[in-house]
C-alpha cells in the first residue's frame, strides 16, 4: 500500500447482530486536505461504507459505500484483504471530489471480481458512459477498455423515490439541491428499522430544506453537508452548491433523527475550526451533532451503546439524546 494513501482505518472485521454498520473512510468535500492541522479528522474526500449485520460474518462480508472520493482507495484495498469480491458503490454525483478515488481503486485493477455502480445518468450521458470518462485520455494513463475489470462492470441507473437492494439493504435516493445536482441515499438495514441517510452535496434555502426533512424522517444517523458555519457561508458562499452546520442542525431536527453527522468539512477547515466553530455551531440547534472522522465506525441499532458513540465533544449528550429518542419510541 502506497503511504500517500495509508489510512489509519482498519475496516470492519464484523458487524454486530441486528444492526447497521458504518466506516467513514473520507469526510472532507471540495479537495483532500494533506498536512498535520487536519490530522485528527482526515484529509480524504467523501466515502462512507455500510454494512448490514444481515450479512453474517466471515471472510466474504459485503458492503455498500457511498461515494467514490479519495477515502475509497482506503476502503478498496481493506475489503480486498478481507476477502471481499462483489463492491457496490453508489454515487451521489460526478464532481471531482466523489469520484476522483476511482482512479486508484483496487479492486478495478483486477480481474476476478465484480463491481456494481448506481447512480444518476446526467446530461445525455449513461452512467456507464460518466465512468468510461473518468478513464479516457488526457485525464487518466489507463482507458477504460483496457481496465481489468471491465468485464465484470455493473451499472445500475438510479430513479429518485423508487427502491432498490443491495444486498440484504433497501436503498432509496432523494434528489438535492446542487449545481449539476445531486442524490441523497437513505439505505435501511433489511429490518426496515435502522436507517441512514447520506446527504451531501445540498445548498439550504429552498423548499427542498423540507422535502428532504422528510425524506430523513426519524432516521438514526443523518449525514449532512456542513461545509461553512454560517458566517463563512454568509461571507459570500451563497450559489456554491454547499450548506451550514446551522441548516443541517434544523434540518435534523425537523427530521427527528437520532444522530447528525456533520459531513464534507471544507479544506480549509482544519482540526481546530471545525471543533471550535463548526461543531458548535451545530450542538447549538440540535444536542446530538457530531464531526465526522476518517477512521470513526459508528454502530446503528435500536439501543445505541455507549462506546460506539462518537468521541467528540459533546457524546454525553448525544447518549442523553439517543436515550430521549428511544423513551419517545417506547411511548408511542
Ligand atoms: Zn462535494
Ligand atoms: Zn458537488
Amino acid at each position: 500500500m502506497s503511504r500517500k494513501y495509508s489510512s489509519k482505518n482498519s475496516g470492519f472485521r464484523g458487524v454486530e447482530p441486528n444492526s447497521l454498520a458504518v466506516c467513514f473512510w473520507g469526510v472532507r468535500g471540495t479537495l483532500p486536505s494533506p498536512g498535520t492541522e487536519f490530522v485528527e479528522f482526515g484529509g480524504h474526500t467523501s466515502c462512507v461504507e455500510v454494512m448490514s449485520s444481515a450479512q453474517g460474518s466471515g471472510s466474504a462480508l459485503t458492503s455498500l459505500v457511498l461515494d467514490a472520493g479519495t477515502g475509497i482507495v482506503g476502503y478498496g484495498e481493506s475489503a480486498l484483504a478481507r476477502g471481499q469480491d462483489e463492491f457496490h458503490i453508489l454515487l451521489s454525483h460526478y464532481h471531482y471530489d466523489h469520484i476522483i478515488g476511482l482512479t486508484r481503486f483496487a479492486p478495478l485493477f483486477r480481474p476476478n471480481v465484480s463491481i456494481h455502480f448506481y447512480g444518476q445518468a446526467k446530461g445525455g450521458l449513461e452512467l456507464n458512459e460518466v465512468v468510461e470518462r473518468i478513464f479516457s485520455f488526457p485525464f487518466f494513463p489507463l482507458e477504460y477498455r483496457n481496465l481489468p475489470s471491465r468485464n465484470n462492470l455493473h451499472f445500475h441507473s438510479v430513479v429518485p423515490g423508487s427502491p432498490f437492494s443491495v444486498g440484504p439493504m433497501v436503498v432509496i435516493a432523494h434528489e438535492l439541491c446542487h449545481p449539476q445536482q445531486a442524490f441523497a441515499y437513505r439505505v435501511w438495514d433489511n429490518d426496515l428499522q435502522t436507517s441512514l441517510v447520506y446527504a451531501t452535496d445540498h445548498e439550504h434555502g429552498t423548499d427542498s430544506d423540507l422535502s428532504l426533512a422528510a425524506f430523513s424522517r426519524n432516521t438514526d444517523l443523518f449525514l449532512f453537508d456542513t461545509t461553512y458555519t454560517s458566517e463563512v457561508y454568509d461571507s459570500g458562499r451563497q450559489g456554491w452548491g454547499h450548506s451550514t452546520a446551522r441548516r443541517g442542525a434544523e434540518i435534523a431536527e425537523m427530521a427527528q433523527v437520532k444522530l447528525f453527522g456533520l459531513f464534507h468539512h471544507d479544506p480549509d477547515s482544519t482540526d481546530a475550526m471545525l471543533k471550535n466553530s463548526l461543531l458548535v455551531e451545530g450542538q447549538k440547534y440540535f444536542p446530538a451533532s457530531f464531526l465526522c472522522k476518517e477512521g470513526q465506525k459508528l454502530t446503528l441499532s435500536a439501543e445505541v451503546s455507549a462506546d460506539e458513540l462518537p468521541l467528540a465533544a459533546g457524546s454525553d449528550s448525544l447518549m442523553r439524546r439517543s436515550q430521549q429518542s428511544r423513551r419517545r419510541k417506547l411511548n408511542g
